[in-house]
């Protein structure tokens, strides 16, 4: 990979690099990454694989030591999930020291960069999402916002974000400042020494919870910005990528309801109902119960339904327009009742609620037999066709509206307002710059009011 240029002022964010360099290349006094390290371990991050299959192909896997292994997949990935992500990125609960320690541990074990490093980008990716100033833009395609964008070059640095409430915080600094020894100790060392006193296994446990487990941890939390950019529903809005979808969820720790997510960032949830598997979200809940984590932030469930009421109507207006609708009223000629009589003696047209109806073409479809229509041409209808004779069903009625052929001047029987509109339009989504949608007229109203 070519040599990067990156400005020596300070200040500068460093471009994505690969986890690998990132844990290297942030000083706590700087942001500004020296690019030797960059190219040594940007190679190192491409032969983690192939390392890893050779391992793997050379290895035993004992029945603990795939135990572990998992286990362990789960311990480091929730420092990301509930560490990285939900509580530094996000702020979305209150950590004890204990579990901030605790976390920032896990999180090291996973192998993504400094909290610092990881939350910039982040915050980043929400503030900017699908834009050049996103770092992992789903915008550029599936295969960028999961690797490319560490693999690729590139000169552009993510958005700014603000990070002083990390700046300040005690063991974001701490972990920066071991950040090395960290990733060590619990990414390579302790991986390989429990299954190696535990049960003799130090190969089995290098290879597997340590190599093999932090490949599949990489690829859960890449999965986060590409998969949940590009598969599944989006019940939320459907402005950016982010999608909700449960194989998401399975394979990124509970991270999967991200459409939730990009509209409710600070909510501790990824998922919101019960049946939807997010464990990070059980961990969090769970370290509350035990006195390790507290304020756990939630969006008003009034509002998350909103969102869902909204892409609900979305839905509805689309599966609305795909219909016909009767004339509207302004495009019929408006006639008046000796117009109308003299009109009707050529054709079979028929005055119901004030709209004059052509039934021509319906003369041999009506249940009722066509004799009973003819009785009632030129004439107004109106009684007859609302339970004088016969209550027609709102099938019916929609089916009358889409007959009309005009409107009588001044012709609307008394009584008959509620037969105006067809039921099938009583209840209609309308769009606010749309005729028929109401505005708030009171809002010009010229008299003093208190506020409640
Ligand atoms: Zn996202
Ligand atoms: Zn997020």
């Amino acid at each position: 990979m070519p040599h990067r240029k990156i400005p020596s002022s300070s200040g500068v964010q460093s471009p994505p690099t690969p986890f690998l360099h990132a844990r290297i290349s942030y000083s706590s006094s700087t942001n500004v990454t020296s690019s030797v390290p960059n190219l040594q371990l940007e190679s190192g991050w491409r032969i983690l694989p192939v390392f890893t299959l050779y391992g793997v192909l050379t290895t035993e896997l004992r029945w603990k030591t795939a135990q572990f292994a998992i286990f362990y997949y789960f311990f480091t990935g929730l420092g990301i999930t509930a560490g990285y992500h939900r509580l530094w990125a996000h702020r979305s609960y209150n950590a004890s020291p204990p579990l901030e320690y605790a976390l920032a541990m896990m999180g090291s074990g996973a192998v993504q960069g400094s909290i610092k490093w990881w939350t910039r980008g982040h915050r980043a990716h929400h503030r900017y999402t699908d834009t050049d100033l996103d770092p992992y833009g789903a915008h550029r395609g599936l295969f960028w916002s999961h690797i490319g964008w560490m693999l690729m070059e590139t000169r552009k640095s993510p958005g700014h974000t603000d990070m002083s409430d990390l700046s300040k915080n005690r063991v974001v600094r701490w972990q920066l400042r071991w950040h090395l020894w960290l990733i060590i100790g619990m990414g390579f060392v302790l991986p390989t020494v429990i299954p190696g006193w535990g049960w003799g296994d130090w190969r089995g446990g290098y290879v597997y919870a340590a190599a093999v487990r932090l490949l599949f941890v990489h690829h859960s939390t890449f999965c986060v910005n590409s998969l949940a950019h590009y598969l599944g529903e989006t019940p939320f809005d459907d402005k950016n990528t982010p999608r909700d979808h449960l194989i998401t969820a399975l394979v990124t720790i509970g991270e999967g309801y991200h459409n939730f997510h990009h509209q409710f960032p600070m909510d501790y949830r990824n998922a919101i109902k019960w049946y939807q598997y997010d464990p990070t979200k059980w961990f969090i809940w769970g370290c509350q119960q035990v006195g390790l984590a507290s304020h756990l932030k939630t969006f008003p469930d009034n509002e998350v339904k909103k969102g869902q009421l909204t892409m609900q109507l979305k839905r509805l207006r689309r599966a609305q327009d795909d219909l016909s609708w009767p004339a509207e009223n302004n495009d019929l000629p408006v006639v008046t009742w000796e117009s109308y009589r003299k009109e009707a003696e050529k054709r079979p047209l028929i005055s119901i609620a004030g709209f004059i109806h052509d039934v021509a073409d319906f003369l041999d479809e009506h249940p009722g037999g066509h004799a009973i229509l003819l009785r009632n041409v030129g004439k107004d209808a109106t009684a007859s066709f609302f339970g004088g004779v016969y209550t027609h069903s709102n099938a019916a009625h929609n089916l009358l509206a889409m007959m009309r052929v005009g409107v009588l001047l001044g012709g609307q029987p008394h009584g008959s307002e509620e037969y105006l509109i067809p039921p099938a339009q009583k209840l209609r989504v309308v769009r606010y710059n749309e005729p028929g949608y109401l505005s708030v007229s009171s809002a010009y109203s010229s008299s003093d009011e208190t506020i409640p």
